[in-house]
Order: C-alpha cells, then structure tokens, then sequence
C-alpha cells in the first residue's frame, strides 16, 4: 500500500520510489508517489468492495447526478488553482489551460451529470405471456489509463461517463503529467463519492499500466494514447480476461482548403489546427493540403501568421506556445525534423529550437514533401505543419486518406456542397467544416483506422461502461 495514492485517502503517502515531475526549464517542480503492479491490485479490491456495497447498483441514479454535479461546481470554484495546476504539469500557457482545458472539463462532468439519471433499458415484445426486457448495468471496475497532452480533460472523457453509469475506477494519469490528477482525488472525495469509488495511482506505463490492462478483475479498459501502446494494452486485454477495449489513438490529421476558402479565416484555422497546445493534440492539423489556385497566397500568409507566435513562459499572458511536455518528446520532434530535412523537405519557417533553455522549438513548416516522408506519414505530436499542393477534390481525397490513421479531417470551402462532398468521402471519426478543434462533451469522438476502438462523449459513451442484460418472465407459459 505504500505507493499507492487512493483518492479516498488523498494524500501522497511517504515512499521508497518517486516520480519527477518538470517544468518549461527542464527543472524537477514535485516528486510523486511511484505505485507498482502490487498497488494496482490493493486498488482493485478498493473499488470492487465499493462496488458492491456503497456505489454500482447501491446508489440509484440521482445519487450519482447529485454528486458529479457538485463535482462540476468543485472544479469551478477551482478553476484558476486546475488550471496553473495544468500548465505546470504540461506546460501548456495559463491562458489556455483556464479557457479552454479546464472549462472543456467542468462541461464534461457537468454533461455526464445529466446523463446519470437517465439511464435506461428497453422492453422487448416477445409472447403475451411474457415480459421481457433490458437492462444497463455498470460493469464493475474499469481499468482507465490517459495520456500527457490534455491531462484533465482526457480525465473528465474518462470518469463522466464510467461514475454516472455507476463504475468504480482504477486510472492511471501519465507520468509526465499527474498534478492536476492528484488534486481531482480531492475535489472528488469533497463532492461525497465513497471511499474506493475513484483510485488513482501514478506510476509508469510499463509496470502499472501494463498490470491494469492485464489485470483478471478488471473488466473494461479504456486507453487514451499512442497507436503503439494502444496495441499492447489491447493484446495484453486478450491475453489476460478478454476485458472490453475502448481506444483513442493517435492521429495525422488532413486540414484541406479549397480556392473557394475564406483564406484569412483558413489561414488563422490552420495557425491553431497546427500550434494548439503546442502541435501536442491529437487532432492537430498537420497535414495542411492546399488547391493550387491559392496555395502561394496561402503558404504567404500562413508563415506570416505562425512566424508571429510568441512562443515562451506559459505562465505570460502573451505566450501562444510554451514548451514540449519532455526531453523525450523534444528530441523526438527535432528527430522528425531532422528526418525532413534530410529527406528533402523545405523548411519555409522554423525548423530549430526555441532559446537554449526547456523544450521550446520554433513552430515550424515544411513544404515539398512527398507522400512517403516520415514527416507526410507520421505522427509528429510537435508544432509541425507540412503545406501540400492538391489539385481537385479526387486528388485532395485520395492524399487526405492514405494514412493508417483516421482520427479528425477538415474542409474549408465556402461551397458547402463542395465542403460536404469532400467531407462525406474523408474517412475520419470528425471533419469540421470551416473550422477545427471544436469539442462538445455531447458530441462523439474517436477514430476510424488505427486512431481508435469505440467513441468518446455523448450519450455514445455510455454505451462503453454498461453492460446489457436480458430478462425474459414467464407470465404463464406453460412447457
Ligand atoms: P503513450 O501511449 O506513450 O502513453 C499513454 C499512457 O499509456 C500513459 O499513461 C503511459 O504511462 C501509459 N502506458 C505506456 N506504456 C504502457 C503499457 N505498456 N501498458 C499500459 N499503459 C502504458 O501516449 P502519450 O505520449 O502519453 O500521449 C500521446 C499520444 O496520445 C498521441 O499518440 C496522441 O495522438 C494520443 N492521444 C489520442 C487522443 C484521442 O482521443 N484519440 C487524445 C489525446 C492523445
């Protein structure tokens, strides 16, 4: 029990081995408990006990809409606190955490609050002399492990739909990214969840999060990361009990815009589809295709307009770009670059790092590509934007869709025939039209391909953290 931080007991308890956590300067900010495999099994049995006795089918669906309502409002009233939280965790800029991070998460809870009362199987005709119908159960205790890059709303995805259907949890926050995590444990047990309803353990994906995925008493995983280790939690899943796999992957997103666009409009999308968060978001527009009628004016003003960025502390007002999460994830960006220039590429703006201290880099743009660069095919996670020339929508189309991923696409056009053609055939779990990086809690996410399993938010994900069970009752049908 030493490492493990539950949040029913919300404290970090005193031990052998611990994490660091950095900031912009690459300097250590806290040490937090490193919980190990051992841990994941006290956790579980926390929340199977809870389970069967204070939450689950205990506490009827008001209970459960009382107490993620109250948790919203707890979050709200801690708003600012969350979001200087997130950006030393991240590094993401103040700004940004507290208008859009933070209240993308208090919406979320707040959605899912509504939804938990509202909870509801169906009754199936069969016979006159029957009753037959279906009902929604939770599943019991779910396995949920995210990710760095949205440390708090990829949590609120998370514990909203799986609390107001009645789960308990064992999470795993990423290992660069637990502070906000560990103040949610608080906020949660304040709004009254009962003790081993939410356990939190901060460790490492290879031992803790591996041995939630491979764990035999836990029923469902939902993972939120990288392709890669989404492939070993699914097999690890099979391997062990066959749990439920849910997964949102990664993404190399197609930003298309026509000659018909609205081009400032398209040029300042294209500025936050690539630099948002740093290029460190999933649905980063990345892959930026433009008609040949515009894409001089284009690239123009698109250089002009991310050259212009101020990428610096995350904590001053003026910074649109703080720096990348890690030293891992700087070198790995500056590898992509590197793997575009050599290849070939142009770098028309950036291509360097930021100063001589942290994990700044320069936003950046590439152009002459070809289809098979790294920089084309992979998932950089950096301010990385390549600028391609396409020539008609069967063109567009055809680049836009060979990729191995599938997670979000968008169309600037101002024909919305056009626009709506081209976003019908993009095979991408979203496209937005004429904008992009618009999240909803109440509008589905998630991939086609290899960007996922299964859909986030919305009444869709209710469906991932219930099981449905048939109930046939003889009224007097006789053998
Ligand atoms: P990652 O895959 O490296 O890590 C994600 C989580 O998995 C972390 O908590 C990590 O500790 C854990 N982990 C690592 N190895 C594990 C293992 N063997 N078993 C179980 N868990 C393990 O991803 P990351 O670098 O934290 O995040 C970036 C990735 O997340 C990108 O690919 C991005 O596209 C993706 N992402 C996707 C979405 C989406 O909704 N589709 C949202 C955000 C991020």
């Amino acid at each position: 029990m030493n490492s493990t931080l539950l949040s029913t007991k919300a404290k970090v308890c005193s031990v052998p081995a611990c994490i660091s956590t950095l900031i912009a300067t690459g300097k250590i900010t806290t040490k937090v408990a490193e919980a190990t495999s051992k841990d994941v099994d006290i956790a579980v049995d926390a929340a199977q006990k809870a389970f069967d006795t204070t939450w689950g089918l205990n506490v009827g669906g008001a209970g459960r809409a009382k107490m993620l309502g109250k948790l919203a409002q707890l979050m709200e009233e801690h708003q600012q606190e969350l979001s200087a939280l997130e950006s030393l965790n991240n590094g993401k800029t103040f700004s940004w955490a507290m208008n859009a991070d933070i209240p993308i998460a208090i919406e979320t809870i707040r959605y899912y609050a509504g939804w938990a009362d509202k909870i509801h199987g169906q009754v199936q005709e069969t016979d006159e002399k029957k009753l037959t119908y279906s009902r929604h159960e939770p599943i019991g205790v779910v396995g949920q492990i995210i990710p760095w890059n949205f440390p708090l709303v990829m949590m609120t995805w998370k514990i909203g739909p799986a609390l107001a259907t009645g789960n308990c949890i064992v999470m795993k926050p990423s290992e660069f990214t637990p502070l906000t995590a560990l103040r949610m444990c608080e906020l949660i047990q304040e709004a009254g969840f009962p003790p081993g309803v939410f356990n939190l353990l901060t460790g490492y994906g290879s031992t803790v999060g591996a041995a939630i995925a491979s764990h035999m008493k836990i029923e469902k995983i939902a993972f939120t990361g990288s392709t890669l280790v989404g492939r070993k939690v699914m097999e690890a899943a099979a391997k062990s009990n066959l749990k439920n796999v849910t997964l949102e992957l990664g993404g190399k997103n197609a930003n298309i815009i026509c000659n018909d666009a609205d081009l400032d409009q398209a040029v300042s999308w294209a500025v936050h589809g690539s630099y948002w968060n740093h290029g460190q978001a999933c649905t980063a527009g990345s892959r930026i295709f433009v008609q040949s009628g515009i894409y001089d004016e284009f690239l123009a003003k698109f250089t002009e307009k991310s050259r212009a960025l101020k990428v610096g502390d995350p904590f001053s007002p003026d910074s649109y770009q703080g720096p990348q999460v890690s030293k891992n994830q700087f070198d790995r960006i500056m590898g992509f670059i590197q793997s575009g220039k050599d290849q070939g590429a142009t770098v028309v703006l950036g291509g360097d790092r930021n100063g001589t201290e942290g994990y700044f880099i320069n936003p950046t743009i590439f152009t002459d590509t070809t289809p098979d660069m790294k920089i084309v095919q992979e998932e950089i996670f950096g301010p990385v934007g390549v600028v391609i020339k396409f020539e008609d929508e069967e063109d567009v189309v055809q680049q836009a869709n060979d990729s191995v991923f599938g997670l979000a696409a968008a169309v600037f056009s101002q024909n919305i025939t056009r626009a709506l053609t081209i976003a019908h055939r993009l095979k991408a779990g979203t496209v937005w039209v004429n904008c992009v990086n618009q999240i909803h809690p109440n509008v589905p996410f998630g991939g086609f391909k290899q960007s996922g399993i299964g859909r986030e938010l919305g009444e869709y994900a209710l469906a991932n953290y219930t099981a449905v069970k048939a109930v046939q009752v003889n009224l007097g049908y006789v053998m």
